[in-house]
């Protein structure tokens, strides 16, 4: 299978699950699990496994955020450019989509940006407070 072909396969894979994930915030649990039967191994399915005995607040939660991850993957389907890094702009290789379809970056952006974090933002707000007093000077 080439390049392509893989991911118009996972375009189809995220708006089934888009739809599937619509359709549990609203009540209706049956598509997700339709979808967790024909395909297992990422936490949101672990997680719709548990669906039947409990439907708490964190899984709801878990679905918004992925709903959220999977409109923008789709909207970079729409625009042509995903699969590629947002970070270096490098195609990110195809078993990471496969594993996380709405991926942004790729492992070595990925590491890179955890490396960053961290007390990272702070550092940054001392800096833009540190130039507002000398602007005002
Ligand atoms: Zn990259």
């Amino acid at each position: 299978m080439t390049r392509n072909d893989s991911i118009k396969k996972l375009r189809d894979q995220l708006v089934r699950r888009r739809d599937a994930l619509h359709r549990a915030l609203e009540g209706d649990l049956s598509l997700l699990r339709e979808l967790h039967q024909e395909k297992t191994g990422d936490v949101l399915d672990a997680a719709a496994d548990t669906v039947q005995d409990e439907l708490n607040s964190q899984l709801i939660e878990a679905e918004s955020r992925e709903l959220g991850a999977i409109n923008d993957a789709i909207a970079r389907f729409d625009a042509d450019c995903f699969g590629n890094c947002e970070g270096c702009g490098k195609p990110i290789p195809i078993t990471r989509l496969r594993a996380i379809p709405y991926a942004t970056d790729c492992i070595d952006c990925r590491r890179k940006a955890e490396t960053r974090t961290g007390g990272g933002s702070s550092v940054l707000w001392n800096r833009v407070f540190d130039n507002a007093e000398v602007d005002s000077v």
